[in-house]
């Protein structure tokens, strides 16, 4: 049995295949997908994708959508929260954290509307007892800041791409962190260390659909230019994409199913709550 910790099952790209992908997925032994929300207008879907299709959700506010965003959303999300907080399938505030890729990065409005969105998101987690769901690209240190200070010790660092020590960081922190199709690249050499080498306890499969294909699904940017869209990734390419990452450690794929999952659980609590009283 997996579980893929990050995948957007509500995002448009997927909508016309992502029931038929879904039912591959299962069949693959993809028990249960995580699906966060990335703004306010997403977090009705997420809910629904999870009750349609037996999975979990976090509700969250995305880095990438606190520029659209309105300080008012979090209040409305505290209040979502609040509504929900005895739905067995919410199991995170997510997706959160801090995205060093804004102009100019770590400093000026727009940084600054992050940190604020994020530090505001860390504490509705403490108050409603949930881990979180972190995007953390470019901003581990950053992120590291904002959950010692608010004091935030459970949850999944996504797509973690950092350093050895700050990887020490994260997880001194409390923190696993989710590796996926940027493992399957040959030329991914530090991630690809961090993933063979960190204990086996911190780390838990991702696959972040619609994005971060594998390499198998990657379709080259002069391609995509020529008319050639990109591969669709989703849940169901969560075995192949964990095979890599077993195969980097030297481990067996189902030994590393169960690790992976076990890990997932210790993560996200309620999740393991809700397999234990639903999953099959
Ligand atoms: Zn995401």
């Amino acid at each position: 049995m997996w579980i893929d910790t990050h995948c957007h099952w509500d995002a448009a790209e997927l909508h016309a295949v992502a029931a038929q992908r879904r039912e591959v997925a299962r069949a693959r032994g993809v028990a249960l997908a995580v699906v966060p929300a990335v703004s306010k207008s997403t977090w009705l879907a997420c809910r629904s994708w999870a009750q349609q299709h037996g999975d979990v959700y976090a509700l969250g506010i995305h880095p990438l959508f606190v520029a659209d965003a309105d300080f008012g959303d979090l209040d409305a999300l505290e209040a979502e929260l609040e509504a929900h907080q005895h739905d067995p399938r919410l199991v995170a505030v997510g997706e959160i954290g801090l995205d060093g890729f804004v102009d100019p990065p770590y400093s000026g409005a727009a940084w600054d509307k992050q940190w604020r969105f994020f530090v505001a998101q860390l504490k509705l987690a403490k108050r409603f007892g949930l881990p979180v769901v972190l995007h953390v690209r470019s901003a581990v240190d950053a992120v590291l800041k904002g959950l010692r200070q608010v004091g935030v010790e459970a949850g999944i660092a996504h797509a973690f791409n950092g350093s050895d020590a700050q990887a020490q960081a994260i997880a001194r922190q409390g923190l696993v962190m989710g590796f996926g199709g940027a493992c399957t690249f040959d030329a991914a050499r530090r991630l690809r260390h961090l993933a063979a080498t960190l204990p086996a306890e911190q780390i838990v499969m991702e696959t972040d659909g619609p994005d971060i294909p594998p390499q198998w699904l990657y379709v080259t940017k002069d391609a995509r230019s020529a008319g050639q869209p990109q591969g669709l990734n989703a849940s169901d390419e969560l075995p192949a994409i964990a095979r890599v990452v077993a195969d980097l450690r030297g481990v067996d794929t189902s030994a590393w199913a169960q690790q992976t999952t076990a890990n997932a659980c210790r993560a996200l609590p309620r999740m393991k709550v809700w397999i234990d009283e639903h999953a099959s």
